[in-house]
């Protein structure tokens, strides 16, 4: 039974732990980390990249709708467009028909003026040599609907010093909105630092931040040229990682578009991949841990129950054996004082009388067993009713022990009787009460050993009437005193298997003594004799 109960749990939780080894192993954590890191990677690159969208949307509708007739109108709208501005660096708008037309922001011009006219021709110089393909494509993109006419197609500004830089196109409309050129821009070092970056991070709608780990890490971006640091979402000093190469993060990309040449970081805030998949490995350890000790107190517990549950069936079957064998013995002895009398074997009158004496106290025995037999099965039907009624308790237990004497004194018994005759009247039900002193006497008889002595108390004590039964007979082990008053229980002591019992008694008393809201004890040591004492409060307002 131990074997087909923790056989399976066993199995079940060296699985779990196989399986939490395995992932151990495998570091699945690591991986789903990792994607969610590309994920963030994604999203940031997204939002910088509507946001320039929308730069540029804006920068080209500045100049539309552009008058291809009039060159002078669109370098006009392009200056003012550049100089209002501060996202632009410098702008080339280019047609065939008018040629490259650019426009340089004042404000950063100052000491870059120079550069800004070397790059403002790199640009011209691409847009005249493939501004059919820009215009496809920029078409194609609009018609797909994929990007609002705005491209970063061609990147590469190449400067004495080894520079890169950004080139944005955007298509640029007539009045009838046909893409009539192409414009192509910068854009400003410092705002992409100071605001498109702020901006793009900020506007990652809500949603798609608590979707992903985006509030758990931190987001940087590193120029791959010069390896600075330009932006980060929150304070954090990104040196810290193996080199300027290799900076502090858990994920790295080159961003796809829109900010090409730059790198774009992610670091968990607080925890490292490694931290998070060990606390993961601990967390599911602990479970399984924890499940395993649950399991175990669950089949511990069953076992018991079922231990139990032999244990009560087994003292069932030893139950019917002994009351039968119980029952047979007073009958056996009935019917053969009764054929002796009826065939009139009989010689003496007194014989007669000798006889009739045995039968009647034969059939005594008979009746005191069948009505613990009755008492209990009414008890475990939940059927016994109690009729409470104002009693003298020392007429009742004279009376009782009056009734008894006969078989004490047949026996050789010497009772010593202690009553206290001023008890005041108690609510008990008469016939319980007197089967329980019965019950207790029978005992102390039969568990006598080779003691004669029985005695009986009756007295007041604490608000409640005490009754003691005492003999100096074989006495009760420890362990089994625990037990005596469960029912079908009997001691295993040898002594007690050779007395004739159906281990009801004490259970019986037990259950008087309850319904009385009394309680009944034992005080016992093997050899030295038991003392059974049973309690009834005397006033108790609660019994009906
Ligand atoms: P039974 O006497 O029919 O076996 P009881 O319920 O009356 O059943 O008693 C339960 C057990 O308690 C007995 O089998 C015996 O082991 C123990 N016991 C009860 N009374 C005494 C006593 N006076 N002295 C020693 N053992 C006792």
């Amino acid at each position: 039974m131990i074997l087909a109960l923790f056989l399976p749990v066993a199995a079940l939780i060296t699985a779990q732990l196989s399986r939490l080894y395995y992932y151990q192993q495998t570091k699945p954590v690591h991986a789903v980390i990792n994607q969610q890191l590309q994920q963030v990677i994604k999203m940031v690159e997204y939002q910088v990249r509507l946001e320039r969208d929308r730069l540029a949307v804006d920068l080209a509708s500045a100049i539309a709708p552009a008058d291809l007739e009039n060159p002078g109108e669109i370098r006009s709208r392009l200056d003012r467009a550049v100089a209002s501005r501060t996202f632009a660096d410098l702008a080339v708008f280019y047609s065939p028909q008018t040629g490259p037309i650019m426009a340089f922001n004042p404000a950063a011009a100052q000491d870059r003026s120079e550069e800004q006219e070397q790059d403002s021709e790199v640009i011209a110089g691409s847009l005249k040599a493939t501004y059919d393909a820009f215009l496809r494509i920029l078409r194609e993109g609009e018609e797909s609907g994929r990007y609002k006419a705005t491209e970063d197609v061609l990147v590469v500004l190449k400067r004495d010093r080894n520079q890169y830089n950004t080139v944005h196109y955007v298509a640029v409309k007539d009045a009838a909105k046909h893409t009539v050129g192409v414009l192509g821009f910068t854009l400003d070092r410092t705002y992409v630092r100071e605001k498109l970056l702020p901006n793009a991070y900020r506007t990652i709608p809500a949603e798609e931040r608590e979707k992903s780990l985006m509030d758990y890490v931190v987001v940087g971006v590193q120029s791959r040229e010069t390896g600075d640091f330009l932006w980060s979402s929150e304070p954090f000093d990104w040196t810290q990682g193996d080199s300027q190469q290799r900076p502090r993060a858990d994920a790295r990309k080159l961003f796809d578009s829109a900010l090409n040449f730059n790198f774009l970081l992610v670091k968990l805030k607080d925890k490292s991949i490694e931290q998070i998949s060990r606390e993961f490995w601990i967390s599911n350890l602990v479970l399984v841990l924890g499940l395993a000790v649950v399991m175990f107190g669950g089949l511990l517990f069953t076992w018991r129950s079922v231990n139990r549950e032999m244990e009560l069936a087994r003292l069932k079957s030893d139950f019917v054996s002994n009351v039968s064998h119980e029952l047979k013995t007073p009958l056996a002895l009935i019917r053969m004082f009764a054929e002796t009398l009826e065939l009139g074997r009989v010689r003496s009158a007194e014989k007669a009388q000798e006889y009739y004496t045995v039968m009647r106290r034969e059939s005594e025995r008979l009746t005191g067993l069948i009505n613990n037999l009755l008492d209990f099965s009414r008890i475990e039907a939940g059927a016994k009713q109690y009729k409470f009624e104002p009693t003298s308790l020392p007429e009742l237990v004279e009376q009782t022990l009056e009734n008894y004497r006969y078989h004490l004194e047949e026996k050789g018994f010497k009772l010593e009787e202690k009553i206290d005759r001023e008890l005041p009247e108690v609510a008990v039900d008469r016939e319980a009460y007197s089967l329980c002193l019965l019950n207790l006497l029978d005992n102390a008889v039969k568990y006598s050993g080779d003691s004669r002595y029985v005695a009986v108390r009756l007295a007041r004590e604490n608000g409640s009437a005490k009754l003691e039964v005492e003999d100096r007979g074989i006495g009760i082990q420890r362990k089994d005193q625990e037990h005596i008053f469960e029912k079908f229980y009997r001691a295993g002591d040898p002594l007690v298997h050779n007395t004739k019992g159906s281990g009801l008694g004490l259970s019986l008393v037990q259950h008087v003594a309850q319904a009385h809201h009394g309680t009944v004890a034992v005080d016992s040591a093997p050899g030295q004799g038991s003392k059974f004492t049973l309690r009834v409060p005397i006033d108790d307002a609660t019994r009906n």
